[in-house]
């Protein structure tokens, strides 16, 4: 790079300093993936590297902040595993505090180090008042356009006089704080995307105050970054445009004494969603709320949200978080869009869900097995019947949610009534079928599902029917659905008693 205004960015990794990294969302409306895939990312390169992770709320829009979304925020990042090392509250909230050399961590108790910056960059010529109007910039920003010239903002109030300030205040109108930007391109390395050059003429002079004196992100953002120390930047590609306005904002602050380096920057390319367009926090199958509530370990969805730009080796879906933080470098991430894929991320889930112990498995289970999920009643839980059935279970669910409608026939007084199922499964002449099903489950030996199995087998043979087709009515007689756990398992566990009323019950309604 022989660019002179090209920044001299962090090099602690280089020397092997332990980097500062930090996650630092706007507390407005419910996580998402996207929002998820940034930190895990952050997380990934300080486990990776032993540095440490900054958690930072960027609270300063108290229009669109909210006290539940923050608490969202800490809850998910709980939920996932994602400690931080300084940050609002303690990630253990048990050991309460938190804290760290460099608090408050939420940028809306930050108000006066703004304001003290501000006045610094004002002091030293780096910032400066802006008294132009919304209607005169729009009027200019059109003729600009349609002279076919940059329509960012042309530098009016660049350098007012004493006496034109005097006279602008005099006549009432409100200022903002621009930041000046430099009249020479900026050129950077970003981690992920390698080096990229940003024209002035795309990077016109940029707001940092508001006419209110409410600080904006483009300033607060790499104030706190500057005094944060913070020595890399891993973000998404969104942000990409506020980086050169960044970098000339930290020559500033490392000018004024306020900042020591400049941190690395790299952005984490677009995540995708149906019919390619980006994802938006708006999109359903991006709010993290959903994937929670349809049961997926947090692993599983971490691992799957590691592979929206990223991979441990080629032909290599299936990982744990340990094995991510080991292999983890953000020079690996690439830089094209990732295509989020919902089918690829359940089936991700479902790998993680076998990997667990029958024993773990059970206890993950355990909230879907209760109000507002179980459709039975409390005292009609079975432990020793789930626990039976569990194993099976484990095996074919693909999030903990498909658990209780697997199970429930276990619980419930009667099978649930699904008229799709019963159509299906009882079409044609059910009744000879069950009947002779019926007694031959009554003369089997109900200790193992290899012989309730050969009954209905036998059953179905004298009726001239594959075992498929014979075990159909059965299933949906005793469970009342026709897809579900192995069959005869179930009978099993469910015991003769119960399977043969429900069979009987079954008929009385098929000949009634
Ligand atoms: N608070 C900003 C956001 O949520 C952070 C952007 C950044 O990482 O610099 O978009």
């Amino acid at each position: 790079m022989t660019n002179a205004n090209s920044p001299k960015l962090s090099t602690s990794l280089d020397q092997g300093v332990p980097p500062r990294v930090r996650f630092c969302p706007s507390p407005t409306g419910n996580p998402h993936v996207g929002l998820v895939r940034t930190a895990l990312f952050n997380w990934a390169f300080a486990r990776h590297n032993g540095g440490t992770m900054v958690f930072r709320i960027e609270d300063t829009d108290a229009a669109r902040d909210s006290e539940e979304s923050y608490n969202q925020l800490l809850d998910s990042m709980r939920w996932l595993g994602l400690d931080w090392d300084e940050g609002p509250t303690a990630f253990d909230s048990a050991s309460g505090a938190g804290g760290g050399p460099h608090a408050p961590y939420r940028q809306s108790q930050r108000m006066d180090i703004y304001k003290d910056v501000a006045q610094k960059l004002m002091a030293g010529g780096y910032a400066y008042e802006c008294f132009c109007t919304a209607l005169e910039l729009e009027v200019r920003r059109d003729a600009a356009r349609a002279a076919g010239k940059p329509s960012g903002y042309d530098g009016t109030c660049r350098n007012l006089s004493a006496d034109r300030i005097e006279r602008y205040k005099a006549e009432g109108r409100e200022a903002i704080v621009r930041f000046r930007m430099p009249d020479e391109p900026i050129t950077f390395t970003d981690l992920v995307r390698g080096e990229l050059t940003f024209n002035p003429d795309n990077v016109p002079d940029y707001g940092i105050i508001r006419a209110n004196g409410a600080p904006l992100y483009t300033l607060v953002n790499p104030v706190d970054d500057a005094l944060m120390e913070i020595t890399h930047v891993l973000r998404g590609e969104d942000l990409l445009s506020s980086t050169p306005r960044q970098i000339a904002l930290y020559k500033a602050l490392i000018e004024l004494g306020i900042a020591k380096e400049i941190p690395q920057f790299g952005h984490l390319p677009y995540v995708m969603g149906e019919g390619n367009k980006k994802l938006s926090k708006r999109d359903p199958e991006a709010s993290l709320n959903l994937y929670r509530e349809r049961g997926f370990l947090p692993q599983g969805l971490l691992n799957y949200l590691s592979l929206l730009g990223w991979s441990i080796a080629e032909d290599r879906d299936i990982f744990s978080i340990e094995e991510m933080v080991a292999a983890f470098d953000v020079k690996d991430v690439n830089a094209n869009p990732a295509r989020f894929d919902l089918k690829k991320c359940e089936h991700i889930n479902a790998e993680h869900l076998r990997m667990l112990s029958v024993d773990e498995f059970i206890a993950a289970c355990e909230p879907w097995l209760k109000a507002p999920y179980a459709n039975w009643k409390p005292e009609s839980f079975d432990r020793a019947a789930f626990e039976a059935i569990a194993p099976h279970a484990q095996t074919r669910v693909t999030v903990l949610s498909d658990i209780t409608a697997n199970v429930d026939f276990l619980f419930l007084d009667e099978p649930v009534e699904d008229e799709a199922s019963w159509a299906k499964a009882m079409k044609g002449e059910p009744v000879p079928l069950l009947t002779t099903a019926r007694a031959k489950l009554e003369a089997a030996d109900w200790t193992s599902p290899e012989s309730l199995k050969e009954a209905v087998l036998a059953a179905g043979e004298e009726h001239g029917l594959k075992l498929g087709k014979a075990q159909a009515p059965v299933r949906v007689a005793v469970t009342g659905r026709t897809v579900g756990l192995p069959l005869f398992e179930s009978l099993e566990i469910l015991g003769k008693e119960k399977t043969l009323a429900r069979i009987d019950a079954a008929l009385a309604k098929l000949t009634a």
